[in-house]
C-alpha cells in the first residue's frame, strides 16, 4: 500500500536530514515524494511521471524495475541476504569478483569489496599507503602523501575528502583533513593556465609531473577521476591528460588510483573511461552503476603486485586492516552480476556513443544562448554551465540559485534533474531512447529560456 502522503511530508519535514541540502530552503519548498518508479520514470504521490535525468544520482543504468535485476535479487533472497566476508565466502561474491576482473582493464586481478564510492576510495588510499609501508619500510611510509587534482571529488568520508578539491565541499573541513598535495584541474572552459582549446598541449598535466618531482618520491599515490571530473561540474579531461598522468606516475614511482565511480560501466561510451586512452591503473575504484543503481556495492580492484605485497605469515601482520560489516553483500552482488550480465555483450555501451551524438545535436541550439557559457559532454555525462555574462564568463551570484530554479521548473515539464551550482547536469540512464534524449534536451532549453530569456 502506498504510504499516506500526508505523513510522508510531515515526517520527512520533521525528521529527515537530506544530504547536500539546505534544509531551510528544502522545508520551504514542495518536496518531490516518489512512491514508485517504472523504467526511466519516477512516479510521485500526485501521479506525475518524471523522467529521471539524474539516473538516481548517476547510478541507474537501465531504469527501474529491470526484470533481470529484480529476478536476480529475488533468487538470492531465497538463499540468504547477507553473511560476512570476514573469513567466509559465497557464490555471488566469488562470481562477481571473477566477472569484474574479466571486464576490467587486464591485470586488475583482485577485488576488495565495500559499499559506496567513498569507501572504495578509502580502501584504495589505505591500500596504497600500506603497500608503501610493506615495500619501502617505515621511514618512506611516514613521509607518504597523496597527490590529487583541484576540483576533484572522491566522496565525503575524511580520507576521500582529503584528496578532494571542490572548494565549496571541502574547504570548511580542511582543519580535520589529512594534508595532501594538489595539482591543476583541466577545467578547459576556465583554463588555470590561460590556454584555449586551440593552443592547448595539456600543459596542466606537466604541473602534475612537476608536483611529483618536487615531492621527491614522497607521493605514494596519485588519484583522479579519469575522463571527467564529475562533481566539479562535468569537467571533461582533454584527451591525453590521463596518458601523461600515468607516465608521470610510473616515472616517479607513485601508484595510480583511478576513481571510476561516476565514469564506470558505460557512462562515457566505453565500459571504463580509462579504456579510452588504454591506461591501466594500479588501483581502480568502482561503485554507483555496479548494481545498476539498485544496491550499495562498491569495489577497489588491485594488481597482482599490490595484492602479493600483503601476503605473509599471520604474525607478520601484512594483511589489509580494513573492512565493513556489509562487505560483499549477497543481494548486492546478485544485482551487480545481473547488471554486468546486461552489459556483457557490449551492445548497450556501444549504443551510448550513438545516443550521445543525438543528445549533443539536440543541445546544440543552446550553444548560442547568451547565458550558456559551455556545454561539456562525455557520452551520457553532460553539463551546461550557465553564466551571467558569456564574454567575461562571470557567474551569477550564488544566492540567485539559477541552476536550482531551472531544474525546479523542469519538474513541470516532466523531468527530474539536479544541478551542480549553476551547471545543469544531464546524466540519463544508458537505456534512454533517442526520443527521450531529444525531449530531455528540448525541455532543458525551454526551462533555460523561461528563466533567462531567449
Ligand atoms: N568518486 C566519484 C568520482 C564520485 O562522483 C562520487 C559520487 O558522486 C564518489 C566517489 C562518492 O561516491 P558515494 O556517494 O557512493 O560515496
Amino acid at each position: 500500500m502506498a504510504p499516506d502522503p500526508f505523513s510522508v511530508r510531515q515526517w520527512d519535514a520533521a525528521h529527515v536530514w537530506h544530504p547536500f541540502t539546505q534544509m531551510q530552503e528544502y522545508l520551504a519548498s514542495e518536496p518531490l515524494v516518489v512512491v514508485s518508479a517504472e523504467g526511466h520514470y519516477l512516479i510521485d504521490d500526485r501521479g506525475r511521471r518524471l523522467f529521471d535525468g539524474t539516473s538516481a544520482l548517476w547510478c541507474n543504468l537501465f531504469g527501474h524495475r529491470v526484470p533481470e535485476i529484480d529476478a536476480a535479487i529475488i533468487e538470492q533472497l531465497g538463499r540468504f541476504a547477507h553473511t560476512t566476508l570476514l573469513g567466509t565466502t559465497h557464490p555471488a561474491v566469488a562470481e562477481l569478483a571473477h566477472t569484474l576482473v574479466e571486464m576490467a582493464p587486464a591485470g586488475l586481478n583482485h577485488v576488495f569489496f565495500s559499499d559506496s564510492g567513498a569507501t572504495a576510495v578509502e580502501a584504495a588510499l589505505k591500500i596504497a599507503f600500506q603497500y608503501r609501508l610493506l615495500t619501502r619500510g617505515q621511514a618512506a611510509a611516514q613521509q607518504a602523501v597523496y597527490l590529487s587534482l583541484d576540483n576533484a571529488y572522491h566522496g565525503d568520508t575524511l580520507g576521500a575528502a582529503a584528496v578532494g578539491g571542490v572548494e565549496l565541499f571541502h574547504d570548511i573541513f580542511k582543519p580535520i583533513l589529512l594534508p595532501s598535495l594538489k595539482t591543476l584541474s583541466p577545467y578547459c572552459y576556465r583554463c588555470p593556465i590561460g590556454k584555449t582549446p586551440k593552443d592547448c598541449s595539456i600543459d596542466c598535466a606537466d604541473d602534475l609531473e612537476q608536483a611529483l618531482a618536487r615531492a621527491g618520491g614522497r607521493v605514494c599515490a596519485v588519484i583522479l577521476e579519469p575522463g571527467v571530473q564529475a562533481a566539479a561540474g562535468i569537467l571533461v579531461l582533454p584527451e591525453g591528460f590521463l596518458t601523461k598522468t600515468a607516465a608521470a606516475c610510473r616515472k616517479h614511482g607513485a601508484l595510480l588510483i583511478l576513481d571510476e565511480v561516476a565514469t564506470g560501466f558505460g557512462r562515457t561510451g566505453t565500459l571504463f573511461a580509462c579504456q579510452r586512452e588504454g591506461v591501466t591503473p594500479d588501483l581502480m575504484c568502482v561503485a554507483k552503476g555496479l548494481t545498476g543503481g539498485y544496491l550499495p556495492v562498491a569495489a577497489t580492484l588491485a594488481t597482482d603486485a599490490i595484492y602479493d605485497a600483503f601476503l605473509g605469515r599471520y604474525d607478520e601482520y601484512r594483511h589489509f586492516f580494513h573492512g565493513h560489516t556489509y562487505t560483499g553483500h549477497a543481494l548486492g552482488c546478485a544485482a551487480a552480476l545481473a547488471t554486468l550480465g546486461l552489459l556483457a555483450d557490449g551492445t548497450i555501451v556501444k549504443a551510448v556513443e550513438k545516443k550521445a551524438a543525438t543528445l549533443r545535436a539536440a543541445l546544440e541550439p543552446l550553444a548560442a544562448h547568451p547565458h550558456v557559457g559551455d556545454i561539456r559532454q562525455a557520452g551520457f555525462m553532460c553539463g551546461l554551465e550557465i553564466v551571467a555574462d558569456r564574454r567575461t564568463k562571470a557567474t551569477f551570484p550564488p544566492g540567485e540559485r539559477i541552476g536550482y530554479h531551472i531544474c525546479l521548473s523542469l519538474r513541470d515539464r516532466g523531468i527530474f534533474l539536479r544541478p551542480l551550482g549553476d551547471v545543469i547536469v544531464l546524466m540519463p540512464p544508458l537505456s534512454s531512447t533517442e526520443d527521450e534524449l531529444r525531449h530531455l534536451a528540448s525541455s532543458v532549453r525551454a526551462a533555460i529560456v523561461e528563466r533567462l530569456g531567449a
